[in-house]
């Protein structure tokens, strides 16, 4: 077994993960270079498919990964914050009975005169409201759309001293401007994408990233998904606290109306994680059991399909769309079992499906067969590094590798089934209509 310790955690990001591409920083013309890959890419989708396909992008590609983890690490310092002042917990942060006046009654108690203080009524007045209460401590849209520092956007006020002062660490001008940068880029990408009519699926990636792709990709969410949902977020059912996060970003998009995408994944960097976890001496992130996870992964579908069933009911638009990404039977049984439980209908393109080039085809092909969306997800790049990493997956996979096995097994069956009965070319006999059949190149 390989030794962990946690100097190599960022020397190695490899470590002990087989099934997701990692990104190493170089400086800041290879993010402008991983740009325009992923450009390329949504060209590549948008005139393979006519935009029924989907792109992946990772944010870790685009700036400084270090950059992503210190604002990971303030988003949970909001929520210390949050919870001091208001005796309650939020997410990043959302709250329905939370107004600016919990704020001003728990600076009073301190004694700090904050609410007559400019600058911190300045900050209460700047928070994020709508009807129904708080939604963020924090302007993020200023974050993403604006010139505004990181340094400036995270400021609180002291318990203490009443004195605004900063949660995020100190950063450089030129890490701002690093910031800046990879902001600059998810926009290139995501106004290309909405020009071009290609969704995009923001990967998720380790958890001391996380919390700050997830939230930004929630940003980009509320700015490009206004029309239909072309952002896809990605969410990790083998953590622990998935679920309550799927339930407030949903409500999010609910309550600033916009489309919600969504790719649910059990997650690829498990025995990272524990290993960093145990090193560091944190709780470990993930789920106690594979079966944990796998609950975890059917509740939050299950979340999903009733806010579907709730808005049908209600006659609001429905704007959600989930992509069900996972080579596990069980789980793609347990969603076409309640799709109709919900009537979802497979033509109602709220669902898909998505798997691995050369993995499970036993799954897709079927799903398709009977009109259900299925993408397979194509790792692509130059030979040299593509072949690497699919020898990695082959090797250390072992999950994957009995489903391959499975798979090659019942090939070999339908081989010789064919040549028994002499009919070697297939065609399905259902009456479908493949998803996209409809689409016709002008
Ligand atoms: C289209 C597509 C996109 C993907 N995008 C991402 C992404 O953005 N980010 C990402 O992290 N992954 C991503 N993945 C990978 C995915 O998270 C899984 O690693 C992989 O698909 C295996 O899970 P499964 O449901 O297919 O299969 P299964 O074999 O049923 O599940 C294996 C998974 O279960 C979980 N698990 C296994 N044992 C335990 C245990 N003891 N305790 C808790 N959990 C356990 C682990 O997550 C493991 O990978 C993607 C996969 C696909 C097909």
């Amino acid at each position: 077994m390989e030794k962990y310790t946690p100097q190599r955690e960022f020397a190695d990001r490899r470590l002990k993960v087989s099934g997701a591409r990692t990104y190493f920083y170089v400086n800041e013309a290879q993010c402008e270079k991983n740009m325009e890959t992923f450009i390329n890419c949504i060209d590549a989708v948008s005139d393979a498919t006519y935009g029924t396909g989907f792109a992946a992008i990772k944010m870790t590609a685009l700036g400084r990964p270090q950059l992503l983890m210190q604002l990971s690490e303030t988003i949970a310092r909001t929520r210390q914050y949050f919870h001091k002042v208001t005796g309650t917990c939020g997410g990043a942060v959302i709250s329905s009975d939370i107004s600016s006046d919990v704020f001003k009654a728990r600076f009073k108690q301190e004694a700090i005169g904050p609410v007559d203080n400019e600058a911190v009524q300045k900050w209460l007045d700047n928070m994020t409201y709508d009807k129904k209460g708080l939604i963020h401590l924090f302007s993020w849209s200023g974050l993403i759309d604006t010139n505004m520092l990181l340094q400036d956007v995270f400021r609180v006020p002291n318990l203490v001293t009443g004195k605004m002062e900063p949660l995020i660490s100190t950063l450089t001008k030129e890490e701002e401007e690093m910031f800046k940068n990879m902001m600059r880029r998810l926009h290139t990408i995501f106004q290309y994408a909405q020009e071009r009519d290609v969704r995009v699926m923001v990967d998720a990636e380790q958890t001391y990233f996380q919390p700050a792709i997830s939230r930004l990709t929630m940003e980009l969410m509320k700015k490009y998904n206004t029309e239909k949902a072309i952002v896809f977020n990605t969410y990790q059912c083998y953590l622990k606290n998935t679920y309550n996060d799927l339930v407030l970003d949903l409500e999010q998009c609910y309550r600033q109306k916009f489309f919600f995408g969504c790719k649910l994944v059990r997650g690829a960097y498990m025995e990272q994680e524990r290993l960093r976890a145990e090193a560091l001496g944190y709780e470990d992130p993930i789920n106690p059991s594979f079966d944990a996870t796998s609950e975890m992964y059917h509740r939050c579908l299950l979340e999903a399909l009733q806010k579907i069933k709730k808005n049908k009911e209600d006659g609001c638009p429905t704007k959600i769309a989930i992509m069900v990404a996972s080579h596990n039977e069980d789980t793609v049984r347990f969603t076409i079992r309640n799709m109709k439980q919900f009537g979802v209908q497979p033509e109602d393109r709220l669902i898909c499906f998505g798997q691995l080039l050369g993995m499970c085809d036993h799954i897709s092909l079927p799903l398709g067969q009977s009109g259900y969306s299925v993408y397979k997800y194509v790792p692509y790049g130059p030979v040299n590094e593509v072949l690497p990493y699919l020898s990695r997956r082959a090797t250390e996979n072992s999950s994957l590798m009995s489903k391959l096995q499975k798979e090659r097994s019942m090939l070999w069956k339908e081989l010789i089934r064919r040549l028994r009965t002499g009919k070697f070319v297939y065609r399905p006999e259902g009456k479908y209509v493949p998803i996209g059949a409809q689409i016709v190149k002008e």
